[in-house]
């Protein structure tokens, strides 16, 4: 089935409606296929609520259902959580007011031009890359967290969660294969945004030209050069990025004030 590319939209622009739609996926549908959550998956589950309740830099009635599922899921003193009990706090049945999550999916930077294509995977990289240059740009977000001391939270984070939840398991099991031989040298959070983009492209490298590539938006070694074009440099006739730059423009490309409002529910 084909779908029209049909909501204008800027690749030089991180949408609003593309990481709410993702939370929405995350915590309505993907998390539903985990009847109970406990154990590993549980710490997993709150790491992650206590990460994106106190670095997501979104609407308030989003932070606010955020900041309440993770004092509900702190006080709780139950070793197993019902996926139900989420939902219902997720979906605003305890009539907390002021706080809210869309359950519309709406993409945008994330559109794909065939169903199955784009959408959830898009956001949740788009989100995590948000993640990590909010976690730089704000140190002490996660004071009082046990997180705090952590250059490598959010990415932590990120790989227990994709291990624990992601639909897709192969995924999965490259991300860790690539934790492994990597993550440790990462030691500030400046090194946890690049790193996080450096395998991004190497995902990105490994599945051009495969089922995987919408062909309306193929997989390219990213930012190219239109986007930003002082990341590229030659040397010895060699293409090689100028990190300082990358850095740079990923802290200014995810940063909040590049987050836009544009077609949300
Ligand atoms: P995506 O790769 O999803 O990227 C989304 C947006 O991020 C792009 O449109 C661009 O604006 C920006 N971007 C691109 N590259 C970078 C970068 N290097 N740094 C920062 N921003 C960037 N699919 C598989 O088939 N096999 C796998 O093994 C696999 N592993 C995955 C592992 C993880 C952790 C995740 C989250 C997804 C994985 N996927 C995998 C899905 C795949 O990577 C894409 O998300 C999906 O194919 C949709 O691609 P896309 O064109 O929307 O771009």
């Amino acid at each position: 089935q084909e779908l029209p590319v049909s909501l204008i939209f800027s690749r030089s622009k991180v949408y609003m409606a593309d990481l709410e739609s993702g939370l929405h996926y995350l915590l309505r549908v993907e998390l539903a296929t985990h009847q109970t959550l406990e154990g590993e998956e549980l710490k997993t589950f709150k790491d992650f609520v206590t990460v994106v309740a106190k670095l997501f830099p979104g609407r308030q009635s989003v932070v606010k259902l955020l900041e309440t599922l993770l004092e509900w899921l702190v006080s709780l003193p139950l070793e197993k959580i019902p996926f139900d009990a989420i939902l219902d706090l997720v979906n605003n049945k305890m009539r907390i007011s002021g706080m809210f999550l869309s359950d519309q999916l709406q993409w945008v930077g994330c559109q794909g031009s065939r169903v199955g294509l784009r959408g959830y995977p898009c956001s949740l990289w788009t989100l995590f890359h948000v993640l990590t240059v909010q976690a730089a740009s704000r140190p002490d977000a996660l004071a009082n967290t046990g997180l705090e001391e952590n250059p490598k939270a959010v990415l932590q984070t990120m790989r227990k969660y994709i291990v624990n939840f992601f639909g897709c398991q192969e995924c999965g099991k490259h991300f860790e294969e690539m934790a492994v031989a990597s993550l440790p040298q990462v030691k500030s959070v400046d090194q946890a945004v690049l790193w996080l983009w450096r395998k991004h492209n190497q995902v990105n490298g490994r599945l051009a030209g495969t089922m995987s590539e919408d062909p309306h938006f193929p997989k390219t070694q990213w930012p190219s050069p239109d986007l930003c074009p002082t990341c590229h440099e030659e040397q010895d006739g060699i293409h090689v990025w100028n990190e300082d730059k990358v850095l740079m423009f990923l802290k200014q490309h995810y940063g909040a004030a590049n987050i836009s409002p544009k077609h949300m529910y």
